[in-house]
């Protein structure tokens, strides 16, 4: 025992003399590489497009934005197929195509069970359990995993010692090994598991209880001022019905204002009508008497009286004490909430579906939305005073979420538009293109002379006026199969497909499948001859289909995986990417394998603008302050310029070049170093 104990303490000793050794190695290497000096600032912005940018920097409304372009460029950037968040931004990520990383859509379906998921992480149980009475003791950590393939650019930085920050970056959730900064994004989830749940309480009998689409409606018990409600946690998978943690809280109101304080755990709050709350910590215990984990929220005093109204944020894993992986180094999320207190953590913060589901208001939504974008801000801010050199990758998600919910305040086409919500709402959107400039007036001020400067975004945006049901149009032309007796009413492929019968199906935002035999778990069409036939006829049959009000032309691209993708996942891949035309999307219903009982329909829900459609309709933007020689850039062009800007070589597996670089050496940015020179395309 001894023995081990002092070899154990021997190779401490060399392992401190190794890190020694490495730190002086890695001080002396960066004084002497010239590449290690460049900045690379880059701002990251969901959903912002190039005809919008332009028309407010006609407009004179984005100075910060039109003197980047004048003094270096502004292009159209190429999306991804999809053009949808996840997929967009894994592209950017790894330099691949869909094919290779494995990212393509929102929603993935696992075909040996038919059951959808979301495409980008998956939590998986503890392999090894004790039961003792209703207790499950699991012996074996639930193992969280990144379902994105692929080397991310700043793991190539990483291993060169360069210094790096990257914030909120979607699909890289649990954020993949990096010595350098890192914070998981969208794909991030809540802590019940899911992208986002909400809490709506009232003693209000016009609200039905139970789930709505993003939340949960829970009815509280009143007496007179006195109200005592639940706040719904995640489940106790350590007990074996799995029941929900459940935390009790109490409201009292005031006998004659519109004031109410709170009681929850040991926190004590004051809220007026109309008023949120900070965030609040919560421990959920799982076992008695030992600690809990912690998730933090904030509330809304929507209304005091006559009926009660309390809206409560989706339960965010707390970065001070995260319950899933939510940074690189580990100690990173805890070190920003200790600087700047607690902020959102979930993956897509605006709570869009709130607001679709009539529980918050516009004017409630836009003071939801502006807290997230805040701290965006705060974030940033605080990340770019302390950037010295290497990479800070920064990403916003403001001009994206409230682009899907304004769109129709600015579009007299829209079903959802009406003149008195464009005069209150219509700049919305403008105000947050604004918001975009002030943040990159502040980088440009941040830049110095060896700082490259990029804005960067996934797609652009288009209007959402007309769903088109895919399944429902897949039944009404034969290759889809309801089973004799399914109820017209919430019908779908899970529950009522005949899959004897069922040639092809949709599934997520673009993706259509094959119900193809050896892949799916009740496949009937043959691989090969049959299926490609079966491909080409829908391909041609949706780019013919024409809107009945008005004859335009509702489907303008139908991608085969099999041309569209490469590498080894293209099996996984949607047999056909559909993509819309400009003006319509696919209905909410089919995304999760629903079937309506209309092919087209009117779209008058708030989510009015969206860019899941034909690619080459959604570009995004890129913009430098230096000369981009790429005439037709791509997101897959953006992982090899972060490396070439480094003196990194493209690696292989990355089909893109360096915008920069015309001819594979950077002329006109200073001495090339040997790296530079090595690579040609
Ligand atoms: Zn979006």
């Amino acid at each position: 025992m001894k023995r081990l104990y002092i070899w154990m303490a021997a190779l401490g000793v060399i392992g401190f003399l190794g890190t020694f050794l490495g730190l002086s190695l890695a001080r002396k290497y960066r004084a002497e590489s010239p590449e290690l000096k460049r900045k690379l600032l880059i701002l990251g912005i969901d959903g912002m497009d190039p005809q919008l940018l332009q028309r407010f920097m006609d407009q004179e409304k984005m100075p910060n934005f039109a003197a980047l372009a004048a003094r270096g460029s502004f292009l159209p950037l190429q999306t991804s197929i999809p053009p949808q968040s996840p997929v967009a931004w894994a592209n950017l990520i790894t330099g691949m195509n869909p094919g290779s990383h494995g990212i393509f859509d929102f929603i993935h379906r696992d075909p040996a069970t038919l059951t959808p998921y979301f495409s980008t992480s998956q939590v998986k149980p503890a392999k090894h359990n004790l039961r003792l009475g209703s207790w499950i003791i699991p012996l074996s950590e639930e193992e969280v995993l990144l379902l994105r393939h692929g080397k991310a650019f700043w793991q190539y930085l990483d291993e060169r010692g360069i210094p790096l920050t990257v914030f909120r970056l979607p699909s890289n959730f649990p954020p993949v090994s990096s010595r350098g900064k890192t914070f998981a994004g969208m794909g991030t989830p809540d802590l019940l598991g899911g992208y986002g749940t909400f809490s709506f309480h009232t003693d209000d009998l016009i609200f039905s209880p139970g789930p709505v689409n993003g939340g949960a409606i829970y009815p509280v018990q009143v007496a007179g001022d006195h109200i005592e409600a639940h706040l719904h946690g995640p489940v106790n998978t350590l007990r074996k019905e799995n029941p929900e943690l459940i935390i009790p809280f109490t409201v009292d109101r005031d006998p004659s204002e519109p004031v109410a304080r709170f009681s929850i755990q040991d926190h004590q709050f004051i809220l007026r009508e109309h008023e949120w709350s900070p965030w609040i910590p919560l421990t959920f215990k799982f076992i008695p008497r030992l600690k809990g984990i912690t998730g933090i929220c904030r509330f809304y005093l929507k209304q005091v009286r006559p009926q009660f109204e309390l809206y409560v944020t989706p339960i965010n894993i707390d970065p001070s004490n995260p319950a899933l992986p939510l940074s690189t180094p580990e100690k990173y999320a805890r070190e920003l909430s200790r600087e700047l207190g607690y902020f959102y953590t979930q993956g897509i913060a605006e709570d869009t579906k709130a607001l679709t589901s009539g529980l918050l208001t516009d004017d409630e939504y836009l003071v939801q939305a502006r807290i997230v974008f805040e701290e965006q801000r705060r974030l940033f801010d605080h990340e770019l005073a302390r950037f010295r050199t290497g990479l800070f990758f920064f990403y916003f998600s403001s001009l994206d979420l409230n682009g899907h919910m304004f769109w129709r305040a600015t579009d007299p086409k829209s079903p959802a538009f009406d003149p008195e919500l464009a005069a209150k709402h219509g700049r919305v959107l403008e105000d947050y293109y604004r918001e975009m400039d002030g943040i990159l007036g502040e980088a440009l001020r941040a830049a110095d002379e060896n700082t490259t400067v990029l804005v960067v975004s996934d797609h652009g945006f288009a209007p959402f006026r007309r769903s088109f049901n895919l399944n429902a149009w897949l039944v009404q032309n034969g290759y889809l199969v309801l089973r004799a007796g399914a109820s017209p009413q919430g019908r779908d492929i899970f529950r009522d497909a005949d899959w004897s019968r069922t040639r092809a199906y949709g599934l997520g935002l673009n993706g259509l499948y094959v119900n193809l035999r050896g892949r799916e778990k009740n496949g009937i069409m043959n691989p090969g001859a049959e299926a490609e036939a079966l491909q080409r006829e829908i391909a041609e049959r949706l780019l013919a289909v024409r809107d009945p009000n008005d004859q335009q032309q509702v489907v303008t691209r139908v991608d085969r995986a099999a041309e569209a993708y490469s590498g080894p996942d293209v099996s996984q891949a949607p047999d056909l990417i559909v993509g819309y035309n400009r003006g319509y999307r696919v209905g909410w219903d089919s995304v999760l394998g629903g079937v309506s009982a209309n092919v087209m329909e009117d779209n008058t829900q708030p989510w009015s603008g969206d860019h899941c459609i034909d690619f080459t309709k959604v570009p995004g933007v890129v913009l430098s302050n230096y000369k981009i020689h790429a005439e037709h850039p791509a997101l897959t062009d953006i992982a090899p310029t972060i490396l070439h800007e480094f003196g990194i070589a493209t690696p292989d597996t990355m089909k893109g070049r360096s915008i920069f670089d015309p001819s594979g050496q950077k002329a006109d940015r200073g001495a090339p170093t040997p790296d530079h020179l090595e690579k040609s395309h």
